[in-house]
């Protein structure tokens, strides 16, 4: 594995690849001019998205072409950048974090793993042996602040974390969707490309969207009823929901019944959730209430679907476990047209081992060290992050890795984390741009560009609609002097694990895939089980890299070839022979054997949840967000905080705006356009006001994200819309307890005028 020689081809050529950009995996088709991307439009032959593109997909040429982007490694000396090749680069990290691991043991270094990392098969694969190979407690990731009530409820009820039902919304007949906006974010936690096309063919067959948000947003004027809710309480309506479905005798588990645990403890759950109670404190009368489940109760297929306004809450794992107990109460779990579990072609915790029966999750097998906050599948919550940096003693954070990430944008209390960071002994990222996080930095590694690596959607190929498959082969070289992301993790890896900057990455790699290869001859009921493991390596040598281990996931999968068992099975091969995808057809019915509880049973009614309800039930009162509170929003031509300096994206009407109802702006003395100061308990925001119907009484929303122009970050067309950083008003003491995931939504923040400025 070396960097690259640049010969890439001068011509002309068309060329189909998966959109990294976000979860909805379209199919793109590109021109290219040697290895310039001249034309991007959608692959109308793609059997998952047909043609269908955002504007964010046509904005690969941009990203690919941005003059900010860094083609090279930096160091930083004070504040002066300089390029340095790339052997100078490892070996400064050599010189400067191992003295840390040394001196201070492997917690000293923290790692941060940001969003696009699931975006991206090496990231995927090679930030694991890093991991590994640093032995670090302290990892951290960008999933406490988005998923991780849903990763936790999922792996409570179902055995696994990524055991999260699905919305089958091609056959449902009505769609129950609360904190999620699809319409700009084209699904989250469910791969759905063309998620509008879908939704509008639910509402032509005669379907019923019914849209529970506290901003009248995109999806919500699309829907067939729009519920405005008072943030932070989903909880509570779909407890109350839960309430009248047993009140009413509306409850039938449908086929899944038998391999139901826990519904009579619901059952007493819900009691205390009466319509009448709850519809004071979410804002939604009870009769809306009743008619809300009943009409959930009668559809023919239904599915309720939640997403990010329901996990960034301080209630996000009771709001994610309501989802799927109302879907099974109704009977639409795992059945074609409700919430159905994806089988995906690479495999899962969820399709290894004994169907049907596991060893469920465990939580808190270590804690932070200054809140004591437990550990959730192997990451510590992001909240804890700045703390365990800036306060001192044994097990202080001394040294960072992030690799794509940014967290100063994306993660709560960004003023402190923001010091903290510029704090550290030494700081190591991974990243293409210098941004408001990687500007702490001491050296900046740049991976590749998207065209010269192989993608495949290892992630969200576990969370679609469809069971589908579709590999996007590098298609130009390499080019001088840069190098792949596997490659600059496995050197990372050597470098923490005590082998020194110049070993082999090549001999790293190797024996990663003989410790994936023994793992799959030994695993119970692997189509490869107790096969020669240097057979399988020498079939594998012709690869390396990503494209090895993809490989072998895709052929040790549901549908692999078992190297020759199954000559009709899926390899690489195949996928490279498919260039517009393989549809491995609808999701099927997989209970029980998709479960993993040690039960082997659907548990309804989780111990740490039921615990957690007590919280949930002190919290019915009415109007207890007395003041004003904050919540995000999501822009069709945003991305979290990474596609701002591109300006075919952010240019035109300003998007970071705080949004505030007509009736709160005339109370406040706030006039649209003008500016207001918006202020937490943990800091304050100037930021233009965007008055607007489309919010209910009482709430404000800033997108996140935003907050650029800072000194030493480089992103010259991000700087010039700035906008706010949101997260300098998030408050990392709140937080929900079972997940450790932040509160970005529901923030209790003051709002006025902002004075005009004295003419001089
Ligand atoms: S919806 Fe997502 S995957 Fe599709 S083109 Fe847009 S950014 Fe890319």
């Amino acid at each position: 594995m070396t960097a690259g020689n640049g010969d890439s081809e001068a011509l002309t050529q068309t060329v189909y690849r998966t959109c990294p950009l976000c979860e909805a995996t379209c199919g793109l088709e590109l021109r290219l001019d040697g290895g310039d991307i001249t034309l991007v439009r959608g692959d109308r032959d793609d059997v998952f998205s047909h043609g269908y593109l955002c504007p964010k997909g046509t904005a690969l040429k941009q990203l690919e072409a941005d003059p900010d982007r860094l083609r090279r490694p930096q160091v930083r000396r004070g504040d002066a950048w300089s390029e340095v090749s790339w052997d100078d680069a490892f070996a400064e990290i050599e010189r400067r974090l191992t003295p840390i691991l040394d001196r201070h043991g492997r917690d000293a270094v923290a790692m941060y793993i940001g969003n696009p990392n699931v975006h991206n098969l090496a990231g995927q694969l090679y930030n694991r042996v890093l991991i590994q190979a640093l032995g670090s407690g302290n990892l951290y990731s960008a999933s406490t602040v988005d998923q991780m009530p849903k990763q936790v409820s999922a792996g409570l009820m179902f055995g696994t974390g990524l055991s999260i039902p699905i919305p089958d919304i091609d056959r449902t007949d009505h769609l129950l969707m609360l904190g999620a906006n699809p319409f700009a974010s084209n699904g989250s936690l469910m791969t759905a490309p063309d998620y509008p096309g879908r939704i509008r063919a639910l509402r032509a067959r005669g379907g019923k969207l019914v849209v529970v948000d506290p901003r009248r947003s995109k999806t919500a004027e699309e829907a067939d009823e729009h519920l405005f809710i008072r943030p932070g309480t989903d909880a509570h309506l779909l407890f109350a929901i839960v309430h009248t479905l047993f009140a009413e005798r509306l409850v039938s588990t449908g086929d899944v019944g038998d391999h139901v645990a826990g519904a009579d403890e619901v059952d007493r759950l819900a009691r205390d959730f009466a319509p009448e109670v709850v519809a004071p404190v979410c804002g939604i009368d009870a009769d809306t209430i009743r008619r809300t489940a009943r009409e959930l109760a009668a559809a023919d297929r239904a599915a309720v679907y939640a997403r990010i306004g329901t996990c960034t809450q301080e209630f996000g794992t009771l709001a994610s476990w309501l989802v799927d107990v109302a879907n099974c109460l109704t009977g639409n779990l795992d059945r074609a047209g409700g919430a159905m579990f994806t089988k995906p072609a690479t495999g899962s915790a969820n399709t290894g081992g004994t169907p049907g029966v596991g060893r469920g999750v465990r939580f808190g097998r270590r804690h932070t060290r200054v809140r004591g906050l437990p550990e959730l599948f192997g990451e510590l919550p992001v909240v804890c992050l700045a703390e365990e940096i800036d306060t001192p003693g044994d097990g202080q954070v001394r040294g960072m890795i992030t690799v794509a990430g940014n967290p100063v944008l994306s993660t709560p209390d960004a003023g402190r984390l923001d010091r903290a960071l510029a704090s550290l002994e030494f700081m190591v990222s991974v990243d293409i741009y210098r941004n408001e996080t990687t500007r702490h930095a001491d050296v900046i590694l740049p991976p590749e560009g998207a065209l010269a690596r192989a993608h495949y959607d290892l992630a969200f190929y576990q969370l679609s609609i469809r069971n589908v498959a579709n590999y996007s082969p590098p298609v130009v070289d390499l080019a001088p002097d840069e190098m792949a992301e596997s490659e600059i993790l496995l050197r990372l890896a050597n470098i923490v694990a005590g082998q020194g900057a110049s070993a082999d990455p090549g001999a790293l790699d190797d024996a990663v895939v003989a410790g994936l290869v023994q793992k799959a001859v030994q695993r119970t009921g692997s189509n490869v089980e107790g096969r020669d493991p240097d057979e399988l390596l020498e079939a594998l040598s012709s690869r390396r890299g990503p494209e090895r281990i993809l490989d072998l996931m895709l052929r040790t999968g549901p549908y692999g070839d078992g190297f020759g068992a199954d000559p009709t099975g899926l390899s690489l091969a195949v996928l490279e022979e498919a260039p517009h995808g393989v549809d491995l057809g609808p999701l099927q019915p997989r209970v029980p054997e998709v479960l993993r509880t040690p039960s082997g049973k659907i548990e309804l009614a989780p111990e740490p949840i039921v615990e957690d309800v007590a919280r949930l039930r002190a919290s019915l009162t009415p109007g207890r967000n007395g003041r004003m509170v904050l919540v995000g929003r999501r822009d069709l031509r945003s991305n979290n905080s990474w596609m701002h300096n591109l300006d075919v994206l952010v240019k035109g009407k300003e998007r970071c705006t705080l949004q505030v109802h007509p009736e709160d702006a005339a109370r406040l003395g706030l006039t649209d356009g003008g500016t207001a100061c918006v202020r937490s308990r943990r800091g304050e925001v100037a930021v233009t006001v965007e008055v607007t119907a489309a919010i209910m009484p009482g709430v404000v929303s800033i997108p996140h994200g935003w907050g650029h122009g800072v000194d030493g970050a480089d992103l010259s067309v991000a700087a010039g819309r700035p906008g706010v950083n949101t997260n300098l008003l998030a408050d990392g003491d709140l937080f929900d307890p079972l997940s450790g995931n932040a509160v970005l939504n529901g923030i209790p923040v003051t709002v006025e005028p902002t004075p005009a400025p004295v003419p001089a």
